[in-house]
């Protein structure tokens, strides 16, 4: 990939900080630096793909990690009792601004449907 890092990459990478809640060999699960919720996390694939619309077949067992990863990241944090939303804004009108697959856990409070 020529193109610049993503500030995810950069994170995986370890060339910028993050506040880590969760790593194994596929993802990584980061607070967010402007949480919107008192708990906000983000996960994030390691592999870098742009967002759910750019999964590829061969991403199959990945995506599918990913989504059990949920579960596991949001009982480490102690908010699966009370409940939580996962969230992938995906491209221009999604409000994307990171192009990184990544899915937002957002928890701590009551949640407001439809979102903005
Ligand atoms: P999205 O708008 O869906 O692309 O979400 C990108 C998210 O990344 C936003 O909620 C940002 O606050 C968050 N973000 C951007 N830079 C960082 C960073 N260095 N560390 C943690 N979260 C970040």
């Amino acid at each position: 990939m020529s193109q610049e890092k993503t500030i995810f990459k950069k994170i995986i990478d370890k060339e910028i900080p993050a506040e880590i809640v969760y790593e194994d060999e596929l993802c990584l699960a980061f607070h967010d630096v402007s949480p919107q919720a008192p708990v906000h996390v983000l996960l994030i694939p390691k592999k870098e793909i742009v967002n759910v619309a750019s999964l590829e077949e061969e991403d199959r067992v990945l995506a599918g990690h990913l989504l059990m990863t949920v579960g596991k990241v949001a009982r480490e944090l102690g908010v699966d009792q009370d409940g939580y939303r996962v969230v992938a804004n995906c491209g221009l009108n999604g409000g994307q601004s990171v192009d990184h697959l990544h899915l937002h856990i957002l928890a701590g409070r009551q949640l407001n449907w439809p979102p903005g």
